[in-house]
C-alpha cells in the first residue's frame, strides 16, 4: 500500500486517487478474451436455485457457484446452504449444484425424504456416463483431476475403488491394471490430460488405456482463448472466486506461458502495484464468474487509464 505522501512510481502521465491513495499512472491498453465468465452449466443451476428458493423451503448442498455476491442473493432470497455430506437438511427440498453428485448420494438425500433438485450440469452428468460404462466395460476408473473437489467426489462417488490422480508420479506409482478406462474432471487443462494419459501408455505399457477425453467445451473455449491472450499482455487479470478450479487453472495456465497473471474474486482485491511498468492488461474470468463482476474490473481498469481495444 502507498502512502500519500509518497506516491507510488509509474512511467507516466496521469494522476488517479483512489480510495484516497494518489498515483502516478501510466496508460496502458485492456484485452478482454475472447472466451470468459460464465458458463451456461452454471447459469442453469442459479436460475433452477432461484427458482426454487422462493418460501425458504430449499437447501442447496454446496457451493452452488464460487462468488459470495450470488450466494447472498440467494440467501435473501431463502435458499438454505448446506452441503452433500450433512446428515440432513431442515428444509423439504435440496438441490445438488452444477458440479453433481453420486448417485449413491441422490438415493440418499431422497432416502431422508427430500425431494431432490438435481442442477447437476449435463457435461458433468456426461462424464458420469462415461465412467460407469468404462466400469461395465471391465476397466480400472481412474479420474484425472482434484482430489476433494465437489464434481470429482461425485464423479467417483458411485466408485469407492477409483483412483483419482493429477501428477506423471501417482501414475508411476500406480499397480498396472489389464485396463484403465480414463476420463477428466470437466475443468481440467486439455494439454496436461493429454501429458498424464501419455505418461500412463509410458508407465504402463502392457496395459490397455482406454480415454475419454471429458474436459468441457466451455472450459476448453476459455483455455485456448487465454494462449492467445497471454502471448500479448504484460499482466492477465482472472476474475474468479479462489474456490473456482478453472479460475485458478487460468491463472496457472498464463504463468506457465510466462505471462504473470493476477486471480482476484472482485474488483476491490486489485492491487494498484501490479500496473507498475504494463503496457497491456488481459482480463478473463472463469466459469463461475458473473459478467458484472468482469465488467467492474474493467471499469476500474479504465479509471486506472487503461484504454479497452476491440477484440
Ligand atoms: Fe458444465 Fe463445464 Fe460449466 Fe462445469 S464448467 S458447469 S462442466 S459447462
Amino acid at each position: 500500500m502507498q502512502s500519500k505522501s509518497q506516491p507510488h512510481k509509474f512511467s507516466t502521465s496521469r494522476s488517479v486517487n483512489l480510495s484516497s491513495t494518489v498515483v502516478e499512472q501510466s496508460e496502458f491498453t485492456i484485452h478482454l478474451a475472447n472466451h470468459w465468465g460464465m458458463c451456461f452449466g452454471v447459469r442453469d443451476a442459479i436460475s433452477l436455485a432461484k427458482e426454487k428458493a422462493v418460501d425458504g423451503k430449499l437447501t442447496i448442498l454446496g457451493e452452488l457457484v464460487h462468488n459470495e455476491v450470488v450466494r447472498k442473493k440467494l440467501r435473501k432470497a431463502g435458499a438454505h446452504e448446506g452441503d452433500l455430506s450433512h446428515l440432513q437438511a431442515g428444509t423439504p427440498e435440496v438441490l445438488i449444484t452444477a458440479h453433481g453428485a453420486s448417485d449413491r448420494e441422490k438415493r440418499r438425500w431422497a432416502g431422508l425424504g427430500h425431494r431432490v433438485q438435481d442442477a447437476t450440469c449435463p457435461l458433468v452428468k456426461k462424464a458420469h456416463t462415461t465412467l460407469a460404462t468404462l466400469v461395465a466395460e471391465g476397466c480400472f476408473p481412474v479420474v484425472i483431476g482434484q482430489k476433494g473437489h465437489a464434481e470429482v467426489e461425485g464423479l467417483i462417488g458411485d466408485f469407492p475403488e477409483a483412483e483419482t490422480l493429477l501428477t506423471e508420479e501417482a501414475i508411476r506409482e500406480l499397480p498396472s491394471r489389464q485396463k484403465f478406462g480414463i476420463i477428466s474432471q470437466t475443468t481440467q487443462p486439455i494439454e496436461w490430460v493429454e501429458s498424464l494419459v501419455a505418461a500412463f501408455k509410458k508407465f504402463h505399457p502392457h496395459s490397455e488405456i482406454i480415454f475419454r477425453d471429458t474436459v468441457c467445451q466451455p472450459t476448453k473455449n476459455r483455455q485456448r482463448a487465454l494462449d492467445d491472450l497471454a502471448r500479448r499482455v504484460g499482466l492477465l487479470i482472472v476474475v474468479g472466486g479462489s474456490n473456482s478450479n478453472n479460475s485458478r487453472q487460468l491463472a496457472e495456465k498464463a504463468q506457465r506461458l510466462g505471462c504473470r497473471a493476477e486471480r482476484i474474486a472482485h474488483a476491490g482485491e486489485f492491487d494498484l502495484k501490479w500496473l507498475e511498468g504494463v503496457e497491456s492488461v488481459g482480463v478473463t474470468a472463469g466459469t463461475s464468474t458473473l459478467p458484472s463482476c468482469v465488467e467492474k474490473v474493467i471499469a476500474q481498469l479504465e479509471s486506472m487509464g487503461g484504454t479497452r481495444v476491440a477484440r
